[in-house]
């Protein structure tokens, strides 16, 4: 895809997003890999309401390269998730209501009780508390992407990782409908857990298919 192409798509998703309501107001912010550099969302704007010229190009170090505006604030982290991960070639933050919840509550995504979600993540942990766009948020929230391809950010929201933006946003989306399935089960008196022999059925399907 050429680089136009990339700026059509993060528009695509970042209007998915809204209509979702995976994305309030100017929170959150997308990037996806292109060649050596990365694309990504300028600081400040609102993901389903993008123009072309919301998104700019950065190199590695979080220098802007093409655009008018600022690369968003959390460039850096965004850039320390591609050096370590090679594979994955897109990345969202949010912050994704239901998701949120989870993480004002310092709780992880981690109770094995949809088949689709652990064969997707396994668990969602979450990084520890730092301020938004800081080194010490990068450092709080990269480690976990060594096992990881979604990561809560406690009291923020949430980063995740895949291959390209299509499977970006459908991660997305599965990570907030769990965590919506999972707050309402409690009204049911509580969802139960798949067993040890389902969950490691479910972990074989997975590394057949090379997830
Ligand atoms: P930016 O608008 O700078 O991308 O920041 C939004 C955000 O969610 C910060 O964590
Ligand atoms: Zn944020």
């Amino acid at each position: 895809m050429n680089k136009n192409d990339i700026k059509k798509e993060i528009i695509k998703y970042g209007k998915l997003l809204g209509e979702k309501n995976l994305s309030p107001a100017t929170s959150g912010n997308i990037s996806v890999r292109f060649e050596d550099n990365v694309l990504i969302t300028a600081s400040g704007t609102c993901l389903y309401d993008l123009s072309e010229n919301d998104i700019v190009l950065m190199d590695k170090n979080s220098i802007l390269i093409e655009g008018d505006k600022k690369p968003s604030s959390e460039k850096n982290l965004h850039n320390a998730i591609y050096a370590m991960r090679p594979d994955i070639n897109a990345i969202f933050h949010c912050h994704s209501p239901y998701t949120s919840v989870f993480a004002v509550c310092h709780k992880p995504l981690s109770k094995p009780i949809i088949s689709e979600n652990v064969f997707y993540f396994g668990e969602i942990p979450v990084a520890d508390y730092a301020l938004p766009g800081s080194e010490k948020l990068v450092e709080n929230i990269a480690k976990y992407f060594a096992k990881h391809n979604a990561v809560l950010l406690a009291n923020h929201g949430i980063v995740i990782g895949a291959k390209d933006i299509k499977n970006a946003f459908y991660l997305t989306e599965t990570a907030e409908v769990y965590a919506q399935i999972y707050l309402n089960s409690f009204l049911l008196g509580g969802a139960k857990d798949l067993s040890h022999e389902d969950i490691e059925e479910i972990y074989e399907l997975r590394s057949k298919q090379g997830n």
